[in-house]
């Protein structure tokens, strides 16, 4: 006897073939059949009344590490059809944690940690705490080269002695055997920026006979974004190693339309043999922390170097000189530096002690209110909140968005984390809007892409990056990961203005064959699991 069926379902089933109709029969777990189910028994009869039923999404970049131990619903993405979230993006993860440097792991994940129990010292003691949790969906894990280079070496900048890179190679390994499924750099954070290109090979090397991959936050998105993007490619052909390119982009007015250089790069590997895939969010604004229009230099030590270079006069005067000629506008704008561009950075939420009222305001609105220039206010805030301050910042082209959007190897994924209306701020909208979004404006409204195109992004591509064979699919054997949505209806509602709102027109959302998401209700069930690599 069948656990559920969904009657009557507009079957997409990942593969990017077009949809076909029919009933999805759930037993153990498992899809254990597909097909016409009329007569069929079953405990349980779902009418989809012509629906799409999708396998369930996969977003391979989030930082949900740091939230999901305050909202292990992860009801942002879950009534989306997240049904699996992958962690530890951008060199960031919980672990390893070397006891006497956790409070500089600590300061180094600030602006994402929501308030984290930090009770483990590795993958299997995170991967434990997980398990704890009432987890409406499965996570998978990466770990972060910046936490690893925090356990060797603090945020020294300087290339690691013969044994500090061995000590990293050993936690790269064991965090392996523990189940997580790749390395990930983030190399415009310090200290993951502080590693040279041949450091990077060092360590990503370590995934080959593991057959984890290596994904980047690469080391510039704006004028550097062709270098950038090239040191990747070499980290994966001289490591031997996939890559996975994280939230392709280009940033900056000056640097829009590089995006088609880079997607010719992403072509060029994969027909010399590299494994290159990369992922995306749908919108043209980004998010990070403030720290990050920090020049280089003024970065070591972490955010505690940063501070003293900020109480003293002439170092600060340096940093707002070199900040003011990272301006778009600057007539000889140093190369090299992320844009700093006042009008385009708008305040997404600060800690404690700096000043809720800030939240929601363009630096340069808060800059007018303060009567000061942007510049200042900026490194006022960094003063005050240290890295905890986080933006969005508007620097995208629409035209690459959907250039991006439309190559065949770039996944939907939302860089986003697990929030609750309770979480406050003006958090940027993808952790709420990512997969509706693509759905609703970029299928349905604007026709960029098919809807079987679109869901095979969300569902069998980054599943065959993880090497999940038994997810994002539709097939008789395949774990019972699955959503229903209305298609004319599915949208996100989530907004720059009022970010902290669930989507509409999902209906249902299954996870290892447990309803979790019914008529837009949380079920409440403990369906997630923490997914650990599939042997090599
Ligand atoms: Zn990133």
């Amino acid at each position: 006897m069948l656990d559920i069926v969904f009657r009557s379902a507009r079957i997409v089933d990942g593969t990017g073939n077009p949809w076909s109709p029919g009933d999805v029969g759930v037993e153990g777990g498992r899809i254990s059949r597909v097909g016409d189910l009329t007569g069929a028994a079953a405990r349980r009869v779902v009418d989809l009344d012509g629906r799409v039923l999708a396998p369930g999404f996969i977003d391979l970049h989030t930082h949900a590490d740091f939230t999901l131990p305050v909202f292990p619903r992860a009801e942002a993405m879950v009534r989306q059809g997240v049904t699996t979230l992958v962690l530890g993006n951008c060199g960031f993860s919980p672990f390893p944690v070397v006891p006497e440097r956790l409070e500089m792991l600590r300061a180094y994940v600030a602006a994402f940690d929501a308030g984290l129990p930090w009770s483990w010292v590795d993958a299997a003691g995170f991967m434990a705490h997980l398990e704890t949790l009432p987890l409406a969906c499965n996570v998978a894990l990466q770990v972060g080269q910046g936490a690893v280079r925090v356990a060797a070496m603090g945020f020294d900048d300087r290339p690691p002695s013969a044994a500090e890179l061995d000590f990293m190679r050993r936690l790269v390994a064991e965090a392996f055997e523990q189940g997580v499924v790749a390395l990930s750099t983030g190399l415009i954070y310090p200290p993951s920026s502080f590693a040279a290109t041949d450091e990077l090979i060092a360590l990503a090397e370590v995934g080959r006979r593991y057959g984890a991959f290596y994904s980047s936050h690469v080391r510039g998105e704006g004028d550097m974004l062709v270098e950038a993007i090239g040191e990747a490619l070499e980290v994966g052909r001289r490591a031997a190693v996939p890559i996975q390119l994280s939230h392709h982009k280009a940033s900056g007015k000056r640097n829009w339309g590089r995006v088609e250089t880079t997607l010719a790069m992403i072509d060029k590997a994969r027909a010399d043999g590299h494994d290159v895939l990369a992922d995306q969010y749908p919108y043209t604004a980004s998010s990070t922390t403030l720290a990050a229009i920090m020049p280089r230099w003024a970065m070591d030590g972490g955010i505690d170097g940063m501070r003293s270079r900020l109480a003293d006069p002439a170092a600060r005067r340096r940093i707002r000189d070199e900040l003011m000629r990272a301006h778009p506008d600057h007539p000889a704008p140093a190369r090299g530096m992320r844009e700093f561009d006042p009008g385009a950075i708008m305040i997404a939420s600060v800690p404690d002690g700096v000043g809720r009222s800030c939240e929601g305001l363009l630096l340069t609105e808060l800059a007018a209110r303060f009567g000061e220039d942007p510049a200042e206010t900026a490194l006022g805030l960094l003063e005050r909140g240290g890295g905890g301050v986080q933006i969005v910042a508007f620097t995208m082209s629409e035209d690459d968005v959907r250039r991006v959007m439309r190559h065949p190897a770039v996944a939907v994924a939302s860089d986003g984390w697990t929030l609750s209306p309770a979480a406050g701020g003006r958090p940027h909208p993808r952790s709420y809007g990512t997969f509706v979004r693509v759905l609703g404006k970029y299928v349905r409204e604007d026709r960029v892409l098919s809807l079987e195109e679109a869901i095979r992004k969300m569902t069998s591509l980054p599943a065959h990056r993880l090497r999940s064979y038994d997810r994002g699919l539709i097939r008789p054997g395949c774990t019972a990961d699955l959503v229903a949505f209305d298609p004319a209806h599915v949208a996100d509602r989530s907004t720059f203005e009022a970010p902290h709102q669930f989507c509409e027109g999902v209906s249902h959302v299954i996870v290892n064959g447990q309803i979790v998401i019914e008529m837009g209700r949380d079920t409440g069930a403990r369906a997630g699991r923490v997914l650990r690599r599939a042997p090599a």
